[in-house]
C-alpha cells in the first residue's frame, strides 16, 4: 500500500515510517519540520519506497494513497503554545484537509488525538465515554480544544461522508527522538540528570502520569489501522496503564542511573492535569493490544539515545 504519514520527520512520526517500511509499504514522509528533524529520517531516504515531502498540513495537497496517519502537529507544550493560533490551524485545517484527500482518493485515514481530549480528568482512570474535563479559554486549549475538533471533524466526516476513520487517544508516549529541548518530562529529566543539573519538578511533584514507550505505541498504531469491524472508527485509547508520579519518575531514572538526583521544585503550569492513566480495555478487546515495555526497560534505551546524543554534542564543539 502507499501510506501517507504527515508529522513524519517528527518523534513518533519517523518511528512510524520506519515500521511502514519494514513491513513493505511504500510511504510518504510530510512535513513542515517545525519540531521534526530531517536526521529522524536521515536513514529512510535511501530506500526507493519512500519519500519526504516538505509541506504544510494547513494547505490542501493532492496525493494518490491508500492510507492516511495524521500525526502533524507539535506535542510538546512549549512547542504547541509558541504559536497558539498556528497550533488550532494545524489541529483543524490540518484535519479538514487530509480528511478531503481521504474522502476524494478513497483513503483510511487515523488521527493521532490525544489523552489531552480529557483535559484535568475527574474520571480516573480514564475510559473513552469519559467526555473530559477541558478549560476552553487556557494556554493549553489550542491544543486540547483543536484535537478535540479534529475528532469531531473525522466523526462528522465519518459519518457524513462515509470516510473510513481511526481515532488513536495516545497518551504519554517517550523513546529515543524526542527533542532533547522540548520540555516533555521525560526528555527534561533524563537530560538535566545527564548533564548533572538538578531535576525541574513542577509542582510538587504527585501529578501522575502513564508513560507508553513507543515500541508499543507503534504497535498499537498499525493494529488500529489495520482494525476491521463495526466499532474501529470509535476513539481508541493507546497508552501504558501503570501510573507513576512525577517524583517517581525521577526516582526512576536516579535507580537506573545509579545516582542522587537533586531535584529543583517549579510553579506548576496552569491547567496541568493532577492525574492521567488509560482504561485500555477497548484497545485489548478490538486490537488485542497491550503495552509490554515496562518503564524501566523504555527508560534505559532513552537514556541511551541521549547519553549518545550528548557525548557527541561535545565531540563537536571540542
Ligand atoms: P513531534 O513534535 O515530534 O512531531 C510532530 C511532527 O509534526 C513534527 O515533525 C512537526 O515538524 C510536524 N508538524 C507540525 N506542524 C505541522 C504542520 N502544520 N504541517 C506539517 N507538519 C507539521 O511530536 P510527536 O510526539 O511525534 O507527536 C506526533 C503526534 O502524536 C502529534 O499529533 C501529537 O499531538 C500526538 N500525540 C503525541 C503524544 C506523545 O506523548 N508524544 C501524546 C499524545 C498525542
Ligand atoms: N513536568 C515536570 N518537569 C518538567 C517537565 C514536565 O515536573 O521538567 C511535569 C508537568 O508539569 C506535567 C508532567 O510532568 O505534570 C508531564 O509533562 P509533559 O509536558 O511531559 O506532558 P503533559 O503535561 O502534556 O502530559
Amino acid at each position: 500500500m502507499r501510506v501517507l504519514v504527515t508529522g513524519g520527520a517528527g518523534f513518533i512520526g519517523s518511528h512510524l515510517c520506519e515500521r511502514l517500511l519494514a513491513e513493505g509499504h511504500e510511504v510518504i514522509c510530510l512535513d513542515n519540520y517545525f519540531t521534526g528533524r530531517k536526521e529522524n529520517i536521515a536513514h529512510l531516504l535511501g530506500n526507493p519506497r519512500f519519500e519526504a515531502i516538505r509541506h504544510d498540513v494547513i494547505q490542501p495537497i493532492l496525493l494518490e494513497v491508500d492510507r492516511i496517519f495524521n500525526l502533524a502537529c507539535p506535542a510538546s507544550p512549549i512547542h504547541y503554545q509558541y504559536n497558539p493560533v498556528k497550533t488550532v490551524k494545524t489541529n483543524v485545517m490540518g484535519a479538514i484537509n487530509m480528511l478531503g484527500l481521504a474522502k476524494r482518493v478513497k483513503a483510511r485515514i487515523l488521527q493521532a488525538s490525544t489523552s489531552e481530549v480529557y483535559g484535568d480528568p475527574q474520571v480516573h482512570p480514564q475510559p473513552e465515554d469519559y467526555w473530559g474535563n477541558v478549560n476552553p479559554i487556557g494556554l493549553r486549549s489550542c491544543y486540547d480544544e483543536g484535537k478535540r475538533l479534529a475528532e469531531t471533524l473525522f466523526m462528522d466526516y465519518h459519518r457524513q461522508n462515509g470516510v473510513d476513520i481511526r481515532i488513536a487517544r495516545i497518551f504519554n508516549c517517550y523513546g529515543p527522538r524526542m527533542l532533547e529541548n522540548d520540555g516533555r518530562v521525560v526528555s527534561n529529566f533524563i537530560v538535566q540528570a545527564l548533564r548533572g543539573q538538578e531535576l525541574t519538578v513542577y509542582g510538587d511533584g504527585t501529578q501522575t502520569r502513564s508513560f507508553c514507550y513507543i515500541d508499543d505505541m507503534i504497535e498499537g498504531l498499525i493494529r488500529l489501522m489495520d482494525a476491521e469491524g463495526d466499532d474501529v472508527h470509535l476513539p481508541v485509547n493507546l497508552g501504558n496503564p501503570v501510573e507513576f508520579t512525577i517524583k517517581g519518575l525521577a526516582e526512576e531514572i536516579g535507580k537506573i542511573l545509579g545516582m542522587e538526583l537533586k531535584i529543583k521544585y517549579l510553579p506548576l503550569p496552569p491547567d496541568d492535569p493532577k492525574q492521567r492513566k488509560p482504561d485500555i480495555t477497548r484497545a485489548e478487546k478490538l486490537l488485542g493490544w497491550k503495552p509490554k515495555v515496562p518503564l524501566s526497560e523504555g527508560l534505559k534505551k532513552t537514556i541511551e539515545y541521549f547519553a549518545s546524543r550528548i557525548k557527541n554534542e561535545k565531540i563537536a564543539s571540542a
